[in-house]
């Protein structure tokens, strides 16, 4: 018997869905089943992001007949179901990490960072886990020299990027549900990660847990590419005393030449296909 939890459908308003999304969120609301379905929409990245997306992806997820519980267009419990109108919370979690010294104001331009830093641990074909793909969110290893000795408490973030500052050398595990254990070290994978941007935002590892954590999800479903970004998270989870979900990660959808699809959806966009004449069966 399936048993099923609690999840949510995380588009980023940047582009159309295309079929990997369909595959992804397809699965997510399979598991979600009868135990409730979020939908949030994560635009925080205000510039990148679009009202015309946000409304293309409602109607392409109803479309292809998913159903959620809560969201923007049919409201719930929460104030806001789009990242952008939940940035008082965010702040509390930035106060949260800021009051528990697990935090830092780091000041250096991605050029400093690129200059001093390492590449990130590429894990070998036969290691388990491996990944199929970039990260979504890899990134340089943020240099250890680079971290500061001492600074100043802040009653707010202020125009300066923040890190969580990583146990060097601890490794995180965890049982995926696809993916099956995972194994990430902290200094070698990824190194000290942005929690909040300097242009005042804060940065997706931040937002998603607060968000998971207090939308109460109990299975988070995703793409693969953000494998090493769980990692970080079950950082930030035990940072802020928090339990952690479960987690589920959907090997990503690529086109003939293999690359992952993205905002180049190769005309694999759910509105193309629809268009083409496709029906929500034959994309699922
Ligand atoms: N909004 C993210 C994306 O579209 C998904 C993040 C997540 O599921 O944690 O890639």
């Amino acid at each position: 018997m399936a048993q099923y939890r609690r999840g949510r459908l995380a588009p980023t308003p940047t582009g159309f869905l295309h079929v990997g999304h369909a595959r992804t969120f397809a699965v997510a609301a399979s598991r979600a089943g009868s135990a409730g379905l979020v939908l949030r929409i994560e635009d925080l990245d205000r510039p990148r992001c679009r009202e015309e997306f946000c409304e293309a992806a409602i109607e392409d997820l109803r479309w292809l007949g998913l159903a959620w519980t809560e969201g923007p267009d049919i409201g719930g419990p929460h104030a806001s179901y789009r990242q952008s109108g939940r940035t008082a919370w965010y702040l509390e979690i930035w106060r949260r990490l800021e009051a528990a010294g697990v935090i830092y104001p780091s000041p250096h331009s991605r050029r400093d960072v690129d200059e001093a830093a390492t590449a990130p641990h590429e894990p070998m074909p036969e290691e388990a886990n491996a990944i199929a793909g970039a990260d979504a969110h890899a990134e340089p290893i943020f240099p250890t020299s680079l971290r500061p000795a001492a600074w100043d408490r802040a009653a707010a973030p202020g125009n300066v990027a923040w890190r969580f500052r990583v146990p060097d050398g601890r490794t995180i595990e965890f049982d995926d549900a696809l993916a099956g254990r995972v194994r990430r070290t902290a200094g070698v994978d990824f190194g000290d990660f942005v929690v909040w941007r300097r242009d005042d935002l804060p940065a997706y590892e931040l937002a998603v847990v607060a968000d998971d954590h207090a939308m109460e999800i109990a299975e988070v479903v995703r793409g693969e590419d953000l494998l090493t970004s769980t990692a970080r998270q079950l950082l930030l989870y035990e940072a802020l005393g928090w339990a952690a979900p479960a987690f589920c990660h959907v090997p990503l959808v690529r086109d003939a030449a293999g690359r992952r699809l993205a905002k180049r959806t190769g005309g694999l966009a759910i509105r193309d296909l629809r268009a083409r004449g496709f029906s929500p069966t034959d994309i699922l």
